[in-house]
């Protein structure tokens, strides 16, 4: 139930304690209710963050309600109500109600997951700690003696190629390891932790420097969108548009000019970026054109990220900008949401509460009576469908800015003639041309190759042995700049064997493309030119994104290659050619977005092209030359490729059709894995109606992770309704057995 708007107190009321539903942070689906003194009431109200004892600690919770009737159970007291003012208004406590129900968690994990940590955990917010290598020599003799786990070893190879350290949160990422085997490396004297106190961050420097710009004249389509937009804002009610522009169409401009009027109304804006897409560059195109603008990034402290929000929720920040998380900037008078790049997956949370930031939105405008602005020029196929059908109004930027036209598309048969792969050759013959011509105009080229490291497996040619993951039910891939196999899951490591442990052959094979083989080839074509690699290997650190890209901007690289990475928001003019080195690699998952990725991936690439007064070129270099996704890609013809795809999604009862379900449970031991899924599909049947379809209990594709055996469930309905029916079961259904883990998905991403 959606909590009542706090109300002012009468004083008299305050001789009598008040008994508070707290909302705590533990996945149970209750409230729990403690008694609050006469003087903690005013402290104590809803939205109000309280400290309360819970067998034997001391939790800290939201309340949701304040009753004054004695309850008829024994209440204990709250221990401590610091705050003077609630920290979540009537419409957070509401929305973080619709994120409980709809994807199935506690109020309390909901509303944990909306309010920064170092605001709901004041003063206790961490540091930023660097960690720097600084006895290595004792390193080599504890290795050498054995003491050494494989996480420290992982750590300590990052740190020897990284003199000047890394955050503590990035090495964690990096090395695929937690805080504790860094600490008993620190304990050891081995590695040192630092605390950084100021944040020199790129991010806002960069904004600092902004050089204030002005409203530019809107292209006549860009008007069209301009004009409705400030009429739906004037209105003041909720209205959400999809914004389908091509690549360098024009679609920041049209933001900014709504979010002009909206901040002129006197109400805030929020805007949604990928993580990846949260650049200097894009954060300097928001602060040169307003003064008060609040970015919240994964790279800043807790305290600062307190602080941000503060500011925030006093109304101080007009435009707020940042990653998925934004959505709950607790903004006094949200006008208007704009969601950039919308169909990125990245707006979905992948732990509890698995919320997809974008939907949320569109709940949070609604009850706001803002409006929503989805930008993309690769929608995802729900957001389109809902424009089709009239839930969300289009609005289309066809055509790029400036009279530019889209680059020209070549798609390349790597399986005929004389593009035929050679042996050790990735760059096919009219890729190497396209480049050399790039590069004699003193254009800059991207290349695309989604798979990182240097094989994507290692393989005996005889026996067919391949060298996979200790833990997980994938194959390694071998990292030539660390000379060890590793596996991408779980980040554990080995070295490739001189020879095959099945049949003894002395030589092992290389198979498959990633980014570090580009890298290589690249180095022996092209001798002359600046190559830099953009991958997760590469990039460990923000300051390394940011670095590659000031020197790619500044003309110091000419062949960039990456991952998806490269693919989002770069928007620089001197991109004269764009290669994919092979566009089958997301085909070939089988996953119901595969097809819907793999466009979006290309079509977003090829848009890097071409941005400048040059005409921009593509090549496409693939093995299924004839495959939907890639030739209409190549024809940048979103429409199109949308009309197919939906049809298949509704053929084959997938989302926008179908909303899906997706139970995983996972166990080190696999017959408790398959136990409990099999328990769970039971209670589904019982809760689902005839019109629900239920997959499972099986196996997914990647059976195995970090050496846990995985069972999943699909449940397809044909509306939420029925979903909500089988998560209520499900909620009430007794928690598994120690050593079984088990998550629901609502609206999951893919069913991997
Ligand atoms: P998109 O986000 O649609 O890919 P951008 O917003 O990056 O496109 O715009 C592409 C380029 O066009 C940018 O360099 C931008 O500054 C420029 N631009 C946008 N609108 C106008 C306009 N009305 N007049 C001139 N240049 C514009
Ligand atoms: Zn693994």
């Amino acid at each position: 139930m959606p909590p009542e708007p706090s109300t002012t107190h009468d004083p008299a009321a305050d001789v009598r304690p008040a008994y508070v539903a707290v909302a705590l942070d533990l996945p149970v689906d209750r409230l729990f209710t403690y008694r609050a003194a006469p003087e903690q009431r005013a402290q104590a109200d809803i939205g109000h963050r309280v400290l309360v004892p819970f067998r034997g600690r001391s939790l800290m919770g939201f309340v949701a309600e304040v009753d004054e009737t004695k309850p008829a159970f024994k209440v204990l007291d709250v221990s401590e109500a610091p705050d003077g003012h609630a920290l979540l208004g009537p419409d957070l406590l509401e929305l973080g109600t619709f994120i409980a129900r709809y994807y199935g968690t506690s109020l309390g994990e909901a509303l944990a997951a909306m309010v920064p940590r170092g605001v709901r955990h004041k003063g206790k917010g961490q540091k930023r700690r660097r960690v720097t290598l600084t006895d290595d020599a004792k390193a080599v003799v504890r290795e050498a003696d054995g003491k050494l786990s494989e996480p420290q070893q992982r750590i300590l190879r990052r740190l020897r190629k990284h003199p000047a350290g890394y955050l503590m949160s990035d090495l964690c990422r990096a090395a695929h390891v937690s805080i504790s085997p860094i600490q008993t490396l620190a304990r050891h004297e081995i590695v040192t932790l630092t605390t950084e106190r100021s944040q020199s961050d790129a991010l806002e420097e960069a904004a600092r420097e902004a050089p204030p710009t002005e409203p530019r004249e809107p292209t006549p389509h860009q008007k069209t969108c301009i004009d409705a937009l400030v009429a739906s804002l004037d209105d003041e009610t909720y209205e959400a548009f999809l914004l389908l522009g091509v690549t360098g169409s024009g679609k920041t401009e049209v933001y900014l000019q709504a979010m002009a009027r909206c901040i002129a109304q006197g109400r805030q804006a929020i805007v949604l970026v990928p993580e990846i897409a949260l650049t200097p560059q894009t954060v300097k195109r928001f602060r040169g054109r307003f003064d008060n603008v609040a970015v919240l990034h994964s790279g800043m402290t807790e305290a600062e990220r307190a602080k941000a929000w503060r500011r925030i929720r006093a109304g101080e920040a007009d435009v707020v900008i940042g990653p998925r998380s934004a959505i709950f900037a607790p903004v006094p008078k949200l006008g208007l949401l704009v969601v950039d790049e919308e169909h990125e997956t990245s707006f979905k949370q992948q732990s509890v509460p698995r919320y997809h930031a974008r939907d949320v939105g569109i709940v949070r405008a609604r009850a706001a009576g803002a409006v929503v602005v989805l930008g993309s020029a690769t929608p995802a196929l729900e957001s389109y469908r809902n424009a089709l059908d009239g839930r969300y109004t289009l609005l289309e930027l066809p055509e790029r800015v400036g009279g530019r036209s889209l680059p020209t598309v070549q798609i390349v048969d790597r399986t005929s003639g004389e593009e035929r792969q050679r042996r050790g050759s990735h760059i096919g013959r009219t890729l190497e041309i396209r480049i050399q011509e790039a590069l004699r105009a003193k254009g800059q080229v991207i290349l695309l190759q989604n798979r990182r490291g240097y094989a994507t497996s290692v393989a005996c040619p005889r026996c067919g042995f391949l060298v996979e993951c200790e833990h997980c039910d994938v194959t390694l891939t071998f990292h030539r700049s660390d000379a060890v196999a590793m596996c991408h899951l779980c980040g554990h490591e080995r070295r490739v064997p001189g020879a095959c442990p099945d049949c003894a052959l002395p030589r092992l094979e290389f198979r498959g493309v990633g980014t570090q083989t580009v890298e290589e080839e690249l180095g022996e074509r092209f001798p002359g030119a600046n190559v830099a690699r953009m991958d997760s290997d590469s990039m460990a650190t923000r300051d390394a994104y940011e670095d590659v890209l000031g020197r790619f901007e500044a003309g110091a690289i000419d062949i960039l290659i990456g991952t998806q990475m490269i693919a989002k928001g770069l928007d620089f003019p001197n991109v004269l050619l764009v290669g994919i080195v092979s566009a089958d690699t997301a085909l070939a998952l089988p996953d119901f977005r595969s097809g819907e990725r793999t466009f979006g991936l290309l079509a977003q690439v090829a848009g890097r092209a071409g941005r400048g007064d040059e005409d921009g070129r593509v090549v496409v270099q693939t093995t299924m030359p004839t495959h939907p996704a890639i030739v209409l890609a190549a024809e940048q013809d979103y429409p199109k490729f949308a009309a197919t795809a939906l049809e298949d999604r509704e053929q084959f009862g997938y989302p926008p059709y179908r909303r899906l379900l997706r139970v995983v449970v996972r166990s080190k031991s696999e017959r408790a894995a398959a136990e409990r899924a099999a328990v769970l599909a039971k209670i589904i049947v019982q809760a689902a109606t005839t019109t629900t379809e239920i997959l499972g209990p099986a196996v997914p594709p990647i059976a195995r992770v970090q050496g846990h055996y995985r069972q999943h469930v699909v449940v397809k309905a044909p509306t939420h309704r029925e979903i909500a029916g089988v998560l209520a079961a499900l909620r009430k259904a007794k928690r598994p057995a120690r050593g079984i883990e088990e998550a629901w998905d609502v609206d999951p991403m893919g069913v991997l």
